[in-house]
């Protein structure tokens, strides 16, 4: 793994949370994306090198509003850039992690996501994500 790519914030209402987190960071996001896979408006804002992405559902389905119904609002996922997904999602099985999705898909911010699941990452969601080029 390269770096960490962003931090994903699960919120109820993306456009409150767009106010709140432009007066934290004082700046706008660069982008707003509904992600049609995984049923999610997304907003992404850029702190130096790193990124915050706030999710929110857009319908019940969404992982993000089964989540909230669980936990409530707050961190759902650290995302990690990887130089190749395939060949890190091959690694990673081999080491007995579970992968979330057999291919990888297509996530926000044009990249090639992958999740791990939380239960065999001490409860912490983990997204891989590779930079379509
Ligand atoms: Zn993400």
């Amino acid at each position: 793994m390269i770096k960490i790519e962003h931090i994903g914030i699960a919120v109820k209402n993306l456009e409150n949370s767009n106010e709140l987190f432009s007066k934290l960071f004082n700046k706008l996001p660069y982008k707003t994306e509904i992600v049609e896979s995984e049923n999610v408006n997304t907003s992404f804002f850029q702190i130096g090198e790193n990124k915050i992405e706030l999710l929110e559902a857009t319908n019940e389905l969404s992982p993000i509003y089964k989540f909230i119904e669980k936990k409530g609002e707050g961190i759902h996922h650290i995302a990690f850039d990887v130089e190749n997904i395939e060949t890190e999602m091959k690694r990673l099985e081999n080491e007995g992690f579970v992968l979330l999705n057999q291919t990888p898909k297509k996530g926000a911010d044009n990249k090639l996501v992958c999740f791990l699941h939380p239960k065999g990452t001490n409860g912490v969601l983990i997204e891989l994500c590779q930079e379509i080029k």
